[in-house]
């Protein structure tokens, strides 16, 4: 029988220094798996790190790294293997926003860094990961998209590409590895109460936004890391290049 007991699995989680990958690498270690969080935000991953060693002690580690360089990626996964003997789990969560600006005024620096991050920081982050992952033989791969991964917003063109190509990044790549068993998905969070959106929106746009939502409430980071839990555990050992909506209900037609 299947079980979301993830003991003696090996986690590597991006973009684990707050809000999603926190709660993610969070919830990896509370339910008996081993994580190594990586950011480009060194205080923010220490306290993740204290928030892991208080849930189970020696099971975290973290290391300051970009994922879009893949040097300081490789330096990530040697570390996973070298501390905990291997890899089965890989959340490649880090991303970034963008100021609000219609398509024709996105500055093309901001343009480079958002697919930057986004979409070549997945890649370097499924490369680099790629060969310890394949040893496994739990092996599950789980990107962070959006909402804005399957649905246009005003403003945020160069977000809602980045995340839309990361979803067809993982439909095709899903194809390339289902029969050697590496199991490749995604979560799309809806609005989630982040520093990210907590930064980008005033209050007031926040209760309308709010309002809108079916669930009548934003997401919490726990939310979507329930949904990583379940799609790096053999619950989910069928499921192959899906993107599980996490939205309250707030992209349904
Ligand atoms: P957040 O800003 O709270 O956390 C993101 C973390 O990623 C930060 O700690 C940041 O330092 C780190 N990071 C940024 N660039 C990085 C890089 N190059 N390398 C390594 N780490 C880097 O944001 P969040 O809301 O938790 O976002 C996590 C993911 O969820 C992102 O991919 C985001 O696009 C996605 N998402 C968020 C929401 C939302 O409403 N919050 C909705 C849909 C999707």
């Amino acid at each position: 029988m299947s079980t979301s007991d993830l003991s003696g699995r090996v986690a590597i989680v991006t973009g684990a220094g707050d809000g999603i990958g926190r709660a993610s690498l969070l919830a990896l270690v509370r339910n008996g798996a081993s994580a190594v969080g990586c950011d480009v935000d060194e205080g923010r991953l220490q306290e993740t790190l204290r928030l892991a060693e208080k849930i189970r002690p020696g099971a975290g580690r973290v290391r300051t790294a970009d994922v879009s360089d893949p040097q300081q990626m490789a330096e990530v996964v040697a570390l996973a293997t070298s501390e905990f003997g291997g890899l089965d789990i890989v959340h490649a969560n880090a991303g970034i926003s963008q100021p609000v600006a219609a398509a024709g005024d996105i500055p093309l620096d901001t343009w480079r860094r958002v697919i930057e991050v986004n979409l070549t920081g997945l890649f370097v982050t499924f490369q680099t990961a790629l060969p310890a992952l394949s040893e496994s033989a739990h092996a599950s791969f789980i990107a962070t998209a959006s909402g804005l991964g399957v649905v246009g917003s005003p403003g945020l063109a160069a977000y809602v590409a980045s995340k839309h190509a990361v979803v067809g990044f993982i439909k095709s790549s899903a194809l390339d590895y289902a029969r050697s068993g590496v199991r490749i998905n995604a979560v799309a969070p809806g609005m989630t109460e982040t520093p990210m959106l907590m930064s980008s929106t005033s209050e007031e746009v926040r209760a309308n936004m709010t309002a809108a939502i079916p669930a009548g409430r934003f997401g919490t980071p726990e939310d979507i890391a329930g949904a990583v839990v379940w799609l790096a555990s053999d619950q989910s050992k069928y499921v192959v290049g899906a993107t599980i909506v996490v939205d309250g209900g707030d992209s349904i037609d």
